[in-house]
């Protein structure tokens, strides 16, 4: 039986060749966290930072991303953060579909071993992706979708602007807070949902 495990992920990201990405990055980026995560964050890809260092979120989205996580009660050691590609495309350029296509089995295998009650989708490549997969037609942007909380059975996805949108917008930082105020919400009435009804 096939056997996965995070480890192996790593090991095959760091070798990975399915696009020419592997060309032009310096490390790949594969993700960050816990595994026993309830929760799990997905971005578009690494930036020039987390290019450097191999490590997710790691530049000024990251730091975005931190103060936005504190608003919601979290710690990044409580949750699982990874991107659609793992590694950076040249001058930070959207994703292309060929891209997403290869990498996103990763992200699959990451979310099977994951198995996240709650799928926080940072950006329009995130939701699209995830939606997509939960069969969700029609997906608008982000702008009509960011804040609202679906439910596919078990999993809770919640699509978000990317806190890179902050950077160029500072307006959009409050509606990010006040976005990710609601992922507390839900986390609070997910721990409710466990308790032993009588
Ligand atoms: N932006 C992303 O989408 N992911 C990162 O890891 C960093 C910036």
């Amino acid at each position: 039986m096939f056997f996965d495990s995070l480890e192996k992920i790593k090991e095959e990201v760091l070798n990975c060749r399915r696009c020419s990405l592997y060309k032009t990055r310096k490390n790949p980026v594969v993700g960050e966290g816990n595994i026993k995560a309830k929760i799990i964050f997905i971005g578009e890809a690494p930036g020039r930072n987390e290019d450097r260092q191999g490590v997710p979120f790691c530049g000024k989205a990251g730091k975005i991303l931190d103060e936005l996580l504190e608003a919601a009660g979290l710690k990044r050691e409580e949750i699982y953060i990874t991107n659609i590609l793992k590694c950076r495309p040249p001058n930070n350029r959207d994703p292309e579909e060929e891209e997403i296509a290869s990498c996103t089995p990763f992200l699959d295998r990451q979310l099977r071993l994951i198995s996240p009650k709650i799928i926080c989708c940072l950006g329009n490549f995130s939701t699209r992706y995830i939606m997509g997969n939960f069969d969700f037609k029609n997906i608008s942007g982000i702008s009509r979708l960011h804040g609202k909380v679906f439910y596919f059975k078990e999993i809770r996805v919640i699509p978000l602007y990317h806190p890179a949108v902050a950077t160029y917008n500072p307006q959009m930082g409050k509606i990010l807070e006040e976005d990710f105020k609601k992922i507390k919400k839900v986390l609070e009435d997910e721990a409710k949902d466990s308790y032993i009804k009588w």
